[in-house]
């Protein structure tokens, strides 16, 4: 890097002096008549110039016959003033005139050459030049400032074909193993996906026994996860466990960049991986450039020129030198199938959401930076975060360690992770959404109403809270269920329980106030979406058995099913979707109905205190209130 620096500086310096040189022997020996520097030239009319001459008045004329101008000064004047004016090339009659009024006659005829270069180098290559000088000052400055083994920025790159002097660097960020400073330790979670990735790191180490026992090592690996779950970690962390050079840069960098320097950017990425070897290139987000190439009628020229690049080096790069080539995505069905042929991304490492144990061992790396003062149990947090990303429980330990912080403690409590695991699953208090008091009593009954449901189905998972204090998210009030232990089957009877309890909020809604608001909206989503897939996926109709009536594209984007059907099959479905959620309503009626007392005393309840927990509410629940009449029993 430093001498390919030093080489590129000097180059640069040289071709500013050439070029100052030149402009300046030029304008001395070629160029008379623009040594006007001190001169005050003062434009008149070509008949000024005739009528000067017929005066007798005109001293000294220069004329210079490539483009008939004329300079010239009059008698009696003071040195440095003159005037200027350009003759018609036609006049032969000129120099008669001139020798008549007795000046003397300068003509100047300038090398046609030297003209043009002149003409270039004042329009084009002096601005390039300063332009350069400009860029490679502030690179300079920019090495300077962030230490000499920065990140490589990249100025003037859209010059990289002209300059030719190297300028055009991909500008991929550029780190010393030792700067990545991420080994497997500081992944948590992920066993699986780390094992798969030890063995590149073998390979990077020794690459000489893969040779030499003829194995071929693959070229690329993708990781495929959502948002979050640690895979540009996963990435670093092989280049830190291999003490490789890591090159990392973002698909979506590509797609802004300006036409034609994508592929250019690929190929010097390649470049620069190819001297580092053994190392690690990782391209983020790879699906911005490398989506399906027939996908929709808008072609993106930029966008396919690049992702032919990028399978042109994968295929043309020699891995014996150890070059391994990570990538990450969320959409890995959206992919050129190229991408994933033999000999380029053929390894798939799926890093998925963290399981209990897994999210349990993220908050504990987590929190390890974090003072805290025991009894901490970070399983119940664990437990409490279903569907939580690593980011978000990375999130999570810092935002209780925010919270103490403005309590004014030095140490976090449970309570504070706790609190915290609010901000993750549901956006934070919004403790200045001004309820009406009407509005506030119908969020309790709605919200009860959810969680006697819930309470009351035999596959229901406990209720662990219920609050009435506004999100951000957007809710006025929330119901949270835990499972008590991790689930990765659900039985029909607990979808169809889950259903019920999306509809228990409308019900007691209907029961005690006799009419509907919009609080229900989200549920009403939830629970067609719900039915839906009962009906469409997992073949738990009657009408319809097990037919795949649809498909999701991307089931971590948590997208909407796409139906594959007839249209009249469609409508069918649609149908049974309505009968499906009308008779889950009549199942959360039926037992709101059957626990109106309290429904009543609960929600009255949860409208003082705001927020209970789930023992709070089972308490309360099972306790025989003497004043009203027992729960009839079924
Ligand atoms: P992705 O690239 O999959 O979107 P990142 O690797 O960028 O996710 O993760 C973002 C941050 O979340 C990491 O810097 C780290 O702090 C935290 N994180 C995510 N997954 C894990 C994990 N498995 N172990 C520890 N920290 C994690
Ligand atoms: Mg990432
Ligand atoms: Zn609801």
């Amino acid at each position: 890097m430093e001498m390919d620096d030093n080489k590129r500086r000097r180059s640069m310096i040289i071709y500013v002096l050439i070029a100052i040189v030149v402009y300046l022997v030029l304008n001395t020996f070629l160029f008379p008549n623009m040594r006007t520097g001190q001169v005050q030239i003062t434009d008149v009319s070509y008949t000024q110039l005739l009528d000067d001459l017929e005066e007798k008045k005109v001293d000294k004329v220069q004329y210079t016959t490539n483009d008939a101008s004329v300079l010239y000064t009059l008698k009696g004047d003071d040195e440095g003033k003159a005037y200027q004016t350009t003759a018609m090339p036609t006049d032969a009659d000129l120099t008669n005139r001139i020798q008549d009024a007795g000046a003397t006659l300068d003509v100047v005829v300038p090398d046609e050459d030297s003209g043009l270069m002149m003409y270039y180098l004042l329009t084009f290559i002096l601005p390039i030049a300063v332009f350069f000088l400009f860029g490679w000052w502030l690179n300079r400055r920019m090495k300077k400032a962030m230490g000499d083994d920065g990140p490589s920025m990249n100025f003037g790159g859209g010059f990289g074909g002209m300059g030719g002097g190297g300028l055009g660097k991909s500008g991929a960020r550029i780190v010393a193993s030792k700067d990545v400073g991420v080994t497997f330790k500081d992944v948590a979670g992920q066993e699986e996906a780390k094992e798969s990735l030890k063995e590149v790191v073998d390979f990077l180490e020794n690459p000489k026994r893969y040779e030499e026992i003829g194995a071929r090592l693959p070229r690329g690996a993708l990781l495929v996860g959502p948002p979050g779950t640690g895979k540009t970690l996963l990435a670093k962390a092989v280049a830190g466990e291999a003490g490789v050079p890591f090159f990392s840069i973002s698909g979506s960098e590509f797609v802004e960049m300006f036409v034609g320097r994508g592929a250019a950017k690929v190929r010097d990425l390649f470049k620069q991986a190819n001297e580092k070897a053994p190392c690690i290139v990782f391209i983020d987000e790879i699906d911005a450039v490398g989506k399906r190439r027939d996908q929709g009628l808008s072609t993106n020229d930029e966008r396919e020129q690049t992702l032919n690049q990028l399978l042109t080096e994968m295929d043309g790069f020699d891995n014996h030198k150890g070059i391994v080539v990570l990538a990450a995505t969320n959409r890995p069905d959206s992919l050129d199938p190229a991408l994933l042929r033999p000999g380029r991304f053929d390894r798939r490492v799926p890093v998925e959401l963290p399981d209990l144990a897994g999210r349990k061992a993220i908050l504990e790396l987590h929190a390890k930076d974090v003072k805290v003062q025991p009894p901490i149990d970070l399983s119940a947090i664990a437990r409490a975060t279903p569907g939580a990303s690593g980011a978000d429980l990375a999130n999570l330990i810092n935002e209780g360690a925010l919270r103490a912080v403005r309590q004014g403690r030095t140490k976090a409590l449970q309570e504070d992770f706790e609190e915290s695991v609010e901000v993750v699953i549901a956006g934070q208090q919004r403790k200045s959404t001004v309820l009406s008091d009407h509005e506030k009593q119908v969020v309790a009954y709605h919200e009860i109403g959810h969680a006697i449901v819930a309470a009351n189905m035999k596959e229901g998972a406990p209720v662990t809270k219920i609050t009435i204090v506004p999100r951000t998210s957007g809710a006025l009030g929330y119901t949270m269920q835990v499972e008590e232990d991790e689930r990765f089957l659900t039985t029909k009877q607990e979808v169809l329980d889950k259903l019920a309890v999306y509809c228990g909020g409308r019900a007691a809604e209907e029961l005690i106030f006799g009419e509907m608001t919009t609080g229900a909206a989200n549920d009403i989503e939830q629970a067609t979406k719900l039915a839906r897939n009962m009906i469409t996926r997992f073949g738990m109709s009657d009408e319809f058995g097990m037919m795949a009536l649809g498909t999701v594209q991307n089931a971590y984007l948590n997208q909407d099913t796409s139906l594959t059907c007839a249209p009249g099959t469609a409508e069918r479905i649609d149908e049974a979707v309505l009968r499906t959620i009308e008779h889950a309503h009549q199942r959360a009626l039926q037992v709101l109905r059957e626990n109106k007392f309290k429904l009543h005393e609960l929600a009255r309840y949860l409208y003082k205190k705001e927020t209970i927990t789930g023992d709070e509410f089972m308490t309360l629940l099972k306790r025989e209130n003497p004043l009203m009449p027992p729960k009839p029993q079924a």
